[in-house]
Parts: structure tokens; C-alpha cells; sequence
């Protein structure tokens, strides 16, 4: 059984409103862009746009990101399996 109310409309709770179109932003378009530090891409981000206008209505760093850079610090990538047969 679903919450739906009177209304036939699901999530009343949810009273945002897009700034632009005003309609109420049940839905959000997650798009993943890329953030700038000084001219370089640095970070990982995502974007939140309503579904009804694709105005931006917030952007945040992804979470899934494990970029950390410190110091030009980089951890030595392990060396890539090669087939032990060669021949030539
Ligand atoms: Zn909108």
C-alpha cells in the first residue's frame, strides 16, 4: 500500500520548490560534472537540476570520490599483470 493521499499525489511531505519553474521538485536530474581548482579539474562532483526546467538547484561533491591529493603525494600504482609467455 502506497501513502497516496487525497490528492492521488504521493510524497505531500515534500514541499521544495524549484526557484524557477515553482513547480515542487520531486525529482532531481543527478548529473556528474567535474570541479575546477584553479583552472584544473580536481574534483569529482554531481549536480542536482530540477527534472521540469534543468535549472541547477545544488551541486556537492560526490562522496563516492577518493581523490586526495596532498602534497603531490601519489600512491604507486601497482604494476600491471603481463603474460608470462612471450615470445618475439
Ligand atoms: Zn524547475
Amino acid at each position: 500500500m502506497h501513502p497516496i493521499t487525497a490528492n492521488g499525489d504521493p510524497l505531500m511531505t515534500n514541499r521544495g520548490l524549484c526557484p524557477k519553474c515553482g513547480k515542487r521538485v520531486l525529482h532531481v536530474n543527478v548529473e556528474n560534472i567535474v570541479g575546477l581548482i584553479d583552472g584544473e579539474s580536481k574534483a569529482r562532483c554531481i549536480s542536482y537540476c530540477c527534472i521540469h526546467c534543468n535549472t541547477v538547484l545544488g551541486v556537492a561533491l560526490d562522496a563516492r570520490s577518493k581523490a586526495r591529493s596532498k602534497n603531490g603525494t601519489r600512491t604507486p600504482a601497482p604494476a600491471p599483470a603481463r603474460p608470462a609467455a612471450r615470445s618475439g
